[in-house]
C-alpha cells in the first residue's frame, strides 16, 4: 500500500468514485468532498460514480447529489438497478418477480412481471417488504426453477436514524434456503465495472476507483486490475487492513486528501 506522499506512476484520465461513504454518510456531505469533486473535474479528470444503492434510480440519485450540493450529471450515474436493466435486457427469457420498492419497479417496467413462475426473481432494496410471507414466496419459487439476481450484496447501511439491514441479507437467506448462489449486479461485479469503463475513453491503467467498501469497491477495483483509493469513512474499519480481502493501492483519510495526491 502507498503513502500519501506517492504520486501515481501514469497520470490517471478517470476516477471512479463511490457515493454512499466516500461522498456523503447519512444524508450529510462529508468536509471538502463537494469541493473534491469541482477540482478533480476543473483538472480535467473523467469522472463516473458507481453505486450499489438499489432503492433509487440514476435519475433519482442525481437529484439527491444535486440536493447534498454536488455538482454531477446523470449520466455519470451508475447504479446496480441500472446494470440490472442492461443484463435482462439482454436476456432471452426475463419473465420476472421483483422485490424492490415501487420507484425501482417502475424503472423496470419494460420488464415482464410473473409472479407465479417467474425465470428471475430479483431483490435490491424492499425496505419492511421483506416479511416472512415475501420471503417465504421467493424461497418457493427459486425451488421450483427461477434465478436468483441481486442488486447488490451489502449487509447492511447507515441512515441518519441507524443502522438498517440491507438486501444482501435477505439474498443470502434465499441462496442458503434454496442452494441457489445470486448473480450480483453492482460492485464487485466486473459486468458493472464494464458499463461504466465502457462510458470512458481510456485504459485500465488510467482509471482508479475509490471508495470506503473494501469488499465492493477495492475487490472490484483488485478483479479489474485498476488501482484504487480506500477512503477511512463510511463503512471503513481499521481491522479490514489487518488481513486485507483486498491490497487498495492507497489509504486516504478522507476524499478531500485525493486533492493532495493528483
Ligand atoms: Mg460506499
Amino acid at each position: 500500500m502507498k503513502t500519501m506522499q506517492k504520486i501515481s506512476p501514469t497520470r490517471p484520465k478517470a476516477f471512479l468514485i463511490d457515493l454512499d461513504g466516500t461522498l456523503y454518510f447519512k444524508g450529510e456531505p462529508y468536509p471538502g468532498a463537494i469541493e473534491t469533486v469541482d477540482y478533480l473535474r476543473r483538472e480535467g479528470y473523467q469522472l463516473r460514480f458507481l453505486t450499489n444503492t438499489t432503492a433509487k434510480t440514476p435519475k433519482m440519485l442525481h437529484e439527491q447529489m444535486h440536493v447534498l450540493g454536488f455538482t454531477l450529471y446523470e449520466d455519470e450515474i451508475f447504479n446496480a438497478t441500472y446494470a440490472c436493466l442492461q443484463y435482462l435486457r439482454s436476456q432471452p427469457k426475463v419473465h420476472c418477480h421483483f422485490m424492490v420498492d415501487d420507484a425501482v419497479k417502475a424503472f423496470f417496467q419494460e420488464i415482464p412481471i410473473d409472479d407465479d413462475a417467474p425465470d428471475f426473481v430479483v431483490v435490491g432494496d424492499y425496505g419492511e417488504g421483506f416479511d416472512f410471507r415475501a420471503l417465504n414466496h421467493a424461497f418457493r419459487l427459486l425451488i421450483n426453477g427461477a434465478e436468483l439476481i441481486a442488486l447488490q450484496k451489502g449487509l447492511y447501511w447507515f441512515s441518519s436514524d441507524g443502522m438498517f439491514l440491507d438486501c444482501g441479507a435477505f439474498v443470502t437467506l434465499l441462496e442458503t434456503a434454496a442452494g441457489k448462489t445470486a448473480k450480483v449486479m453492482g460492485k464487485p461485479s466486473e459486468t458493472f465495472f464494464n458499463l461504466a469503463l465502457e462510458s470512458l475513453q481510456c485504459s485500465l491503467s488510467e482509471v482508479i476507483m475509490v471508495g470506503d467498501d473494501i469488499t465492493s469497491d477495492i475487490v472490484g477495483a483488485q478483479t479489474m486490475k485498476m488501482q484504487s483509493v480506500l477512503v477511512k469513512t463510511g463503512k471503513f474499519k481499521s481491522e479490514q487492513l489487518e488481513a486485507p480481502v483486498a491490497e487498495p493501492t492507497w489509504v486516504l483519510k478522507d476524499v478531500s486528501e485525493l486533492a493532495q495526491l493528483f
